[in-house]
């Protein structure tokens, strides 16, 4: 199999609302009038972001799912996909697990792969998504102001907790292992509450790098600080009960606090919002929570169950390039 081959037989498909999809030089879209392109890549690198041997169909959703969440951030309804992908072999096995699972993702939010670039390398995918969002009402994380309430979707730690697990150092029940490997494997973008939140959220980002690192990510583009509430965290029972004794405290902070790959949404709104943060909530089939509130200054506080503020150097969000 050739690499067009390759390309014709896995991530080819008619373009529908594309004015041109896969097989020229360039695929051609029409914005909708009134709106702009909402554009983010993300890179997914084999032994770094995921394990060498996950999973194809779940690696191909993962794939598409960091980019979803990339658009629901800023409130864009995702409507267009390209794939640069270099893989160590055409291995058609792989190749129609993969593109199982994004295409399935895809198809959910009508998004198409309209283009992309394939060779031959150490596994790295990598996803360019585009956007789109009425003029203006994109959702950013500057406009956070001392007041706001701070939100957080669905459940924090899930993913971190699973991979814990597939490191070895963490022991869950058969159903908590299961769930924590699919926060972690399959995330699920939480795209329609970021269009239901536009022009009712303040600030947003998604929780890709754990909360006290992207909440940082407002609070620095918006000057200001935070005192949030550790009691108030969305998570778990099973990752709750950890918190307590001694021995788990430490990872199950970790995974609260630092632990990547929840994929999330962290937004404030002022209070004056809070009935329709929690309609946006409903219509868009996720639970939000209020963990706190945005303050004067610069400093992020999680206060614990005391009400002390917990010492943050130890819980360090991911960072690439970091030591
Ligand atoms: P070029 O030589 O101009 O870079 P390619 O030969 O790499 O073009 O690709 C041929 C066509 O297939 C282009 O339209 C490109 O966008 C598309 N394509 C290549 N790889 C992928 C992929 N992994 N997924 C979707 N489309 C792809
Ligand atoms: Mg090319």
């Amino acid at each position: 199999m050739d690499e067009f081959e390759l390309i014709r037989r896995y991530f080819t498909r008619p373009a529908r609302r594309a004015v041109l999809g896969v097989g020229d030089d360039c695929a051609l879209i029409a914005p909708r009038p009134g709106y702009e392109l909402a554009l983010s890549t993300d890179m997914l690198v084999a032994g770094r972001h995921f394990l060498r041997d996950a999973e194809p169909e779940a690696l191909g959703h993962k794939t598409l799912a960091v980019n979803l969440s990339d658009c629901a951030a800023v409130g864009a309804e995702p409507r267009y996909a390209l794939l640069a992908g270099a893989l160590p072999d055409a291995n058609p096995d792989w190749l129609e697990a993969f593109s199982r699972g994004l295409f399935a993702l895809a198809d959910r939010y009508g998004v198409e792969l309209i283009g992309g670039d394939t060779t031959r390398g150490p596994l790295t995918l990598c996803v360019t998504i585009v956007g789109e969002v009425p003029a203006g009402r994109a959702l950013l994380r500057s406009g956070a102001r001392p007041g706001d309430t701070v939100w957080v979707s669905g459940m924090l730690g899930t993913a971190a907790a699973g991979l814990a697990v597939l490191r070895g150092g963490l022991d869950l029940p058969e159903a908590e292992s299961r769930q924590a490997l699919d926060a972690l494997q399959r995330p699920d973008p939480r795209v329609e509450l970021g269009v239901a939140l536009r022009g009712i959220a303040a600030s947003a980002i998604d929780v890709s790098d754990g909360l006290v690192g992207d909440l940082g990510h407002i609070l620095e583009r918006s000057a200001a600080g935070a005192e949030i509430e550790l009691s108030r965290l969305p998570c778990a029972g099973w990752l709750r009960a950890r918190l307590e004794p001694a021995a788990s405290r430490h990872l199950a902070l970790h995974c609260l606090l630092a632990g990547g790959d929840d994929y999330e949404l962290c937004f404030t709104a002022p209070p004056s919002q809070a009935t329709r943060v929690l309609a946006a909530g409903s219509e868009a089939g996720v639970a939000v929570t209020p963990i706190g509130h945005i303050v004067e200054g610069a400093a992020l506080a999680v206060l614990d169950e005391h009400g002390h503020a917990l010492d943050l150097s130890g819980l360090r969000a991911f960072d690439h390039f970091g030591s």
